[in-house]
């Protein structure tokens, strides 16, 4: 139940995660869109008033400079006369200013007297340019948009300003809306993305859930279920290769059981015999010596094939993790083949098996070899001439120097171990190597006997060769290089 909390938190921070960076990003761009696009909006709005008022008022003011030229009470009464005209009082207030910033004529009556006091007018009466002002009115409090233009005398001295006002309000709830609609716009497109994102994470998220459940289920033992593969994308990929690993982790599973059983069932055979025949020669007083004799000859063989199949173990889980080496020192390879031809040949003979050595006709030089591990390997071979091709009842061994070998500048010392046996089925062969692997036939064994083989050879530069005779039977060739130099590796 714990587990499950975990995992459910687990999936929930991978959305909330994913939610969290991909909004934040989005929620940032949004942001930073509505801010440049209400600054240019306003810019836009504003100084477009700008531009309007200051147009009018540049052109009214080079209007009324030619009344400036004559008398102040034919300028009076032409600017009384303009405002009364004026007929677009209804957006704009059109003020004629004096030189001390006082309104003398204005289309808002109401106004005329006072002192507007913005600095659009300050800025026109010094500098005899034209100049505007954005801002609050500073009597109403009214945002307001603001151009003053000088009349000039033909002197060039300044008798006042003609002034454009008008109030920002409307375009004021231009922006706004504008931006109101932007700001819209930008809340549709995060809901958009927050919907899809949305959408995305549950379908990566609800597979995981699945994935991960199953995958529990396979690392709790069920060891080869599979995973319906319903994607097709990188989520497909990892089912298909976490199916993958079930199956092998099962293989490895069934091959381990089958090894421990028919190791133990290996164990047990000669075991059976020792007890047995101890017990016989222990208790049984009416035995005749050649019957006692033969017992303990049966002891010893089963005990010696204990001793051997407990070596090849140990070599196995050498070679397993890496620490098994060879001592290699100069071998005399003829005298140690004899020697383990000469062990086996009687061993052999009781059980039926006729085992042949034919001396080499060339002098075989002396090679560099492991002598105990390189025994190993002529006994593994033989026994397993003899216990898979024993029907043939027909060992034939033979030694001989391979001068050249493939014309690989190098000369080989040949083991040559054939029986005449039903031989390996050809889809078979190139099995017989690997480590556990035992093919149809029916004899004993753990399938590791072959594998510690080729290592044993590999350690010494050499080859092992697994093949069937064209007349039968089975054919092993051990070819180890005479005279070099060999590196433990
Ligand atoms: P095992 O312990 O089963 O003998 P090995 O690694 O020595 O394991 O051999 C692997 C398999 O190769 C054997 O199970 C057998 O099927 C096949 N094999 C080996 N030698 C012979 C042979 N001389 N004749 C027929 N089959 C053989």
């Amino acid at each position: 139940m714990r587990k499950r909390k975990f995992r459910l938190l687990r999936v929930r921070g991978l959305r909330n995660r994913w939610m969290l960076s991909s909004m934040l990003i989005i929620l940032l761009l949004v942001l930073l869109g509505l801010s440049a696009y209400g600054v240019a909006i306003g810019g836009y709005y504003y100084s477009g008033v700008r531009t309007a008022l200051r147009s009018k008022a540049s052109s009214s003011s080079a209007f009324f400079s030619n009344y400036v030229t004559r008398t102040y009470a034919e300028y009076y009464q032409s600017a009384y006369r303009y405002t009364s005209l004026f007929d677009e009082r209804d957006r704009l207030d059109l003020q004629f200013i004096s030189s001390s910033g006082r309104i003398e004529v204005s289309t808002y009556g109401l106004t005329a007297g006072t002192q507007p006091g913005t600095e659009d007018i300050a800025k026109a009466l010094e500098t005899g340019e034209a100049a505007t002002f954005l801002g609050r009115d500073p009597s109403t409090g009214e945002r307001i948009a603001a151009v003053s233009s000088p009349l000039v005398y033909g002197d060039g001295r300044i008798m006042g300003v003609i002034r454009y006002v008008t109030s920002l309000r409307l375009v004021d709830r231009q922006v706004l809306v504008s931006i109101l609609i932007a700001v819209g716009i930008g809340l549709g497109l995060l809901l958009i993305v927050f919907l899809t994102n949305l959408v995305f994470i549950r379908s990566i998220v609800t597979p995981i859930g699945e994935v991960t459940a199953m995958t529990r289920h396979i690392a709790d033992g069920g060891y080869g279920s599979q995973i319906e593969n319903r994607y097709e994308d990188e989520m497909g990929e990892m089912v298909d290769a976490i199916n993958d690993l079930s199956i092998q982790i099962s293989q490895s599973e069934k091959v381990k059981t089958e090894f421990i059983s028919s190791v133990s069932h290996e164990l047990r055979t000669p075991l059976t015999a020792i007890t047995g025949w101890t017990e016989t020669l222990s208790y049984d007083e009416s035995l005749d010596a050649e019957t006692r004799q033969k017992g303990l000859a049966i002891v010893l063989e089963e005990a010696r094939r204990l001793t051997n199949m407990v070596e090849e173990l140990l070599v196995f889980t050498r070679i397993e993790d890496g620490r098994f080496t060879v001592n290699i020192e100069k071998l005399d390879i003829e005298a140690e083949l004899e020697d383990t031809i000469f062990t086996c040949r009687e061993l052999m003979r009781q059980e039926g098996i006729s085992l042949e050595y034919t001396p080499p006709e060339e002098e075989i030089p002396v090679i560099p070899g492991d002598p105990e591990r390189l025994k190993q390997v002529i006994l593994n071979i033989l026994d397993n001439a003899a216990k898979h091709g024993g029907s043939g009842k027909r060992i034939v061994v033979t030694l001989s120097l391979q001068k050249n070998y493939q014309d690989s500048g190098r000369d080989f010392v040949c083991i040559r171990v054939r029986d005449f046996g039903p031989g390996i089925p050809p889809d078979e062969l190139g099995n017989v190597k690997l480590k556990f692997y035992r093919g149809s036939s029916k004899a004993r064994g753990s399938g590791i006997g072959l594998a510690v083989c080729d290592e044993i050879v590999r350690l010494h530069n050499g080859l092992l060769d697994i093949d069937n005779a064209a007349d039968g039977g089975c054919v092993v060739s051990v070819r180890l290089p005479a005279g070099q130099l060999i590196v433990n590796s």
